[in-house]
């Protein structure tokens, strides 16, 4: 599987742990995606309407995918877990983001990469750091811990609290 790509995934909704858990088992046996590493769960403050904190955590996967196939097949996870879209940024059982697709830059009407807020959310920089800090930002080209020293004050009042250390081999 040729392309490297990072996934944020979060969950605000019944067991949140369990759900990132089960999206990252149909990613895994789908045959499109193979794991190489996974963050720390860390429980984050929410962004937008007030709710419930979420699970986040950020992977690492290596795909024969290619970016809009694989926006497709994340949506299609999301779906099968129960993803129902109510209000923007509302709870939600599971929310699969694409960060970054190897160096490639994509601006569509359904997909753009980088993810246009991965410099404005703690909640994704913070476990991203922990995975692969030294990922250099294609748009940016800022080293991801750079970036998160840069933004760590401005975003202090995102809470980012670790839950579950990673045990991903
Ligand atoms: P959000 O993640 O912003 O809270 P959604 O998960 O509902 O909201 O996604 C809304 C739309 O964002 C998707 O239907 C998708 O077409 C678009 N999108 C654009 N860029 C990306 C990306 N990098 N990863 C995932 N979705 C993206
Ligand atoms: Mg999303």
């Amino acid at each position: 599987m040729k392309n490297a790509v990072y996934l944020s995934l979060g969950s605000n909704i019944s067991n949140r742990e369990e759900n990132i858990v089960l999206a990252l088992t149909v990613l895994q046996s789908s045959g499109f995606a193979s794991i190489k590493k996974i963050s720390s769960f860390y429980n984050t403050s929410p962004i937008g309407p007030k709710q419930r904190s979420f699970c986040n955590i950020a992977i690492k996967a290596q795909t024969n995918l290619n970016p809009e196939k694989l926006l497709l097949f994340i949506k299609h996870i999301e779906y099968i877990l129960g993803r129902i879209n109510t209000i923007k940024w509302g709870p939600r059982i599971i929310d699969i983001d694409i960060l970054f697709f190897g160096n490639q830059v994509i601006s569509s009407s359904f997909l753009t990469v980088p993810h246009k807020e991965i410099q404005n959310r703690l909640f994704v920089l913070v476990p991203l750091c922990e995975i692969s800090g030294n990922f250099i930002h294609p748009v940016l080209k800022r080293k991801i811990r750079n970036i998160l020293c840069e933004k760590s004050l401005t975003l202090k009042h995102q809470k980012v609290r670790i839950t579950q250390a990673c045990n991903f081999e």
